[in-house]
């Protein structure tokens, strides 16, 4: 609604607003710029106390123009919950779990996708297309039947019989592909010319980082305006983690915040993580990771297109990243659960054994106000629990 333009990842090459885009001349992830002077103007710190329980209560600095155009399911604004227990035997003080789960579809993916869908609409898209191993395939299926926007969704033929499920109870054309998301994205890029599609894929769209950076905003808000000291997020694409970023830069500029950042470390699983080996390798890209296994389906993304904002992201905000074994998360899952009452998707559980792991290395002060992100329901991944 302030959108001033919006800007390559890389170059800064800018681009004018509402207009269709996919990736940037360079081929990068393109950010989506605001007018933030105006947009503080009417979304203040103390305002927000009147406003909507979704992620629409920063409709200032979400990029949909008219109202109309909103498609919601009541996305956002999910609790930040002390997980008393667990931080005790950990040491802790200060332990959270930002439960996502609790959004529509059962993901953090909704928040993505219901502001990529409903930009889609503004923008007179009739057919949407993504290559998904699992929640976004969901998410993406309910908010184009809510648009009615024609959904098109390529899936790795072992992605979790809730998600397959889901999409096709929700209207959307589902296509089984053997191998990986990357070679679902594949398929998509050969044939959406011909078929008429805007393709949602990760980062290869501007808005669904403006969905996910909500979170960021929600435990600027949730921790009155002290940010948490370390944030441990599992990490394929990267949306959230670079959506988080700039809320945090947006908020700093409009005087919410100051220059205190969280260390922000990307939790992977170790058949998967080409983000933790570029890390621990010092370089600025993360090559495609080879054999790409592991039962959370949110991880299996060997190949990251931002990747380089990612490694930037964790190096300027002295974080991190971990890899956890399958075997670990699927222990960790029945740990919360049990200590805390929350089913954690495999993605979410990882943090807890990553965290074990910082606390070993001495990287974590008893005093930190430390949170993990259960990104998603482990309701949707009974395979994964032995079904
Ligand atoms: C997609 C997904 C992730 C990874 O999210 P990104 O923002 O793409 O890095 C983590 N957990 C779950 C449950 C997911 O569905």
């Amino acid at each position: 609604m302030n959108v001033s333009h919006l800007e390559c990842s890389l170059t800064g090459k800018t681009y004018p607003p509402n207009e269709l885009y996919n990736l940037s001349e360079a081929g990068k992830p393109l950010l989506v710029r605001y007018d933030l002077e105006n947009a503080s103007r009417t979304l203040t710190r103390e305002v927000l106390r009147t406003r909507v329980a979704s992620l629409w209560r920063y409709r200032e600095v979400l990029p949909v123009v008219h109202d109309e155009n909103i498609v919601t399911l009541g996305e956002g604004w999910t609790p930040l919950i002390p997980a008393r227990r667990i931080g005790q035997q950990l040491g802790l003080s200060g332990l959270f779990i930002k439960d996502e789960s609790l959004n529509p579809t059962g993901a953090f993916k909704a928040r993505g996708l219901c502001l990529a869908v409903s930009m889609a609409k503004e923008l007179g898209v009739k057919k949407v297309a993504i290559p998904s191993a699992g929640n976004a395939a969901g998410a993406m299926a309910a908010y184009a039947a809510r648009a009615g926007i024609e959904a098109h969704i390529f899936m790795p033929r072992d992605s979790p019989a809730a998600n397959r499920i889901e999409c096709i109870e929700m209207g959307a054309h589902v296509t089984l592909i053997d191998g990986l998301i990357t070679d679902c994205g594949a398929e998509v890029a050969r044939r959406k010319d011909a078929e008429g599609w805007f393709d949602l894929s990760t980062l290869k769209e501007p808005y669904r980082i403006e969905g996910k950076k909500t979170m960021g905003y929600e435990l600027a808000e949730q921790f009155d305006w002290d940010l948490p000291d370390v944030i441990l997020y599992p990490t394929g694409g990267g949306t959230g983690l670079i959506g988080m970023w700039k809320a945090f830069d947006e908020m700093e500029r409009m005087g919410w915040i100051g220059k205190q950042r969280p260390k922000m470390i990307t939790v992977q699983a170790a058949g998967c993580a080409p983000i933790v080996r570029a890390f621990d390798e010092g370089r600025n890209e993360a090559p495609e990771f080879e054999n790409a296994h592991t039962v959370a389906s949110g991880l299996r993304v060997p190949r990251a297109i931002g990747d380089f904002i990612m490694l930037d992201i964790l190096r300027s905000s002295g974080g991190g990243a971990i890899a956890v074994t399958d075997e670990e998360m699927i222990a960790a899952a029945r740990e919360i659960g049990a200590a805390e009452g929350i089913f954690c998707a495999p993605e979410g559980s990882a943090c807890l054994p990553a965290l074990r792991k910082l606390i070993a290395q001495g990287r974590i002060n008893a005093d930190d106000r430390v949170v993990i992100f259960n990104t998603g329901a482990g309701i949707k991944y009974l395979e994964a629990f032995g079904l």
